[in-house]
């Protein structure tokens, strides 16, 4: 029996290395190390966490701590990562967010859901968010001045392309009606303060502003978040009718590059630090007296290396200022030098490697027109 069972954990670690198995199955992390053994997926620790608990349609092992017997072995044989995703990825719709290791629970165990559980994309047309292009709901919205959530019944509407909420359940009027090309939607549960919570931005006069939602439900969250991005790509393609799917899909919501504390001072570099909230969001830095403002106090515009925009880290020589942090970096503008001090020189590094990922890329015509903005407010 004893060669019998080398040869099976020969055979196990044979299907494990194929190519096809270098990354998990649900979430793309490399060098996953647990299987499931009723699906035939290669899946990572923190996914198999998530098949363990839908028991009916997925069991789990560990590929180096399990013993694998004979069938199951030949099961994962037979399947294997590229069948998987040929089975049950054969028909994403092209506005399905799908979730990597960065992303937060409820996105990953949902999609997890939809896959496995729902079976959402074995056939074309299974996947549906709403009916008649109208989605309507309940969700629970963090009041502006008190913080308490309340419910609100939110309105998405595909035919008008905007994003409504009412105070009261049979209010006639919206309390704001937001064009679904300048919202962006990010999941945010540390900051919410909920596992399901959800961050909405969107553009009001060209300014930030911000609604914390959350519903208790983790489907209909991740529903109301892809729904959004279904009717921006509806939206997008009637706009932009030249534009190809990848380039519209590249323009639904985005995840914000960093966010975190930072001291900065004011123009005259002489001002006293103040602590403040900042989010990078593509190409504008926001900042925050507390990161559940509504409004930002103030925003930046980071162009591109070409335009005169860098960063780079210190203070300026000589500078003293009254900042109790000591990790220093300047953004330098066409019009001003901003100045922000970090807690560690790690967050120091983070700021600066996000600020470069967008000061590398050139910017695009929409943007340059936003420049232009932020010029004229200054
Ligand atoms: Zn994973």
């Amino acid at each position: 029996m004893a060669g019998g069972e080398d040869r099976n954990v020969k055979a196990l670690k044979d299907v494990w290395k194929r190519p096809e198995n270098a990354l998990c199955a649900d979430c793309g992390k490399p060098d996953p190390d647990w299987a499931s053994y009723t699906l035939g997926v290669f899946i990572c620790l923190s996914c198999s966490g998530i098949h363990r608990n839908i028991p009916s349609i997925s069991k789990v092992k560990s590929l180096r701590m399990d013993h694998w017997e004979v069938a199951q072995v030949q099961f994962l044989a037979q399947h294997g990562n590229g069948l998987g995703k040929a089975t049950y990825e054969a028909h994403i719709p092209i506005y399905c967010y799908q979730p990597t290791y960065a992303d937060c629970q409820v996105l990953r165990e949902q999609w997890i859901r939809s896959k496995y559980e729902r079976k959402d994309f074995t056939e074309p047309g299974r996947y549906v968010l709403y009916s008649d292009g109208l989605k309507e709901g309940i969700l629970w919205k963090r009041g502006r001045d008190n913080g308490q959530f309340l419910p609100r019944k939110f309105i998405l509407s595909e035919k008008d392309g905007c994003l409504k909420y009412f105070i009261k359940q049979d209010a006639k009027e919206p309390k704001i009606n937001i064009k679904i090309d300048v919202i962006n939607a990010t999941f945010q549960p540390a900051k919410v303060g909920n596992p399901n919570g959800l961050q909405i931005t969107y553009l009001k006069d060209n300014k930030t502003r911000n609604i914390f939602v959350y519903h208790e439900n983790g489907k209909e969250i991740v529903d109301w978040f892809n729904a959004i991005r279904s009717v921006q790509f509806h939206y997008l393609k009637v706009a932009f009718p030249m534009a190809s799917d990848n380039e519209i899909k590249s323009r639904l919501t985005r995840n914000f590059l960093k966010e975190g504390y930072m001291e900065k001072t004011g123009p005259k570099q002489k001002e006293a630090f103040k602590k403040r909230w900042f989010t990078l969001d593509h190409r504008r830095l926001m900042y925050f007296k507390d990161p559940l403002d509504a409004f930002a106090k103030g925003e930046v515009f980071v162009g591109s290396g070409e335009n005169g925009y860098s960063v780079k880290p210190g203070l300026p020589a000589g500078m003293q200022g009254s900042f109790s942090w000591p990790h220093g970096l300047t953004i330098v503008t066409p019009d001003r030098d901003y100045l922000f001090t970090c807690e560690t020189e790690r967050e120091q590094q983070d700021w600066i490697a996000a600020f470069r990922r967008v000061i590398e890329l050139p910017m695009t015509p929409q943007e340059y027109a936003i420049e232009a903005y932020f010029k004229v407010r200054s």
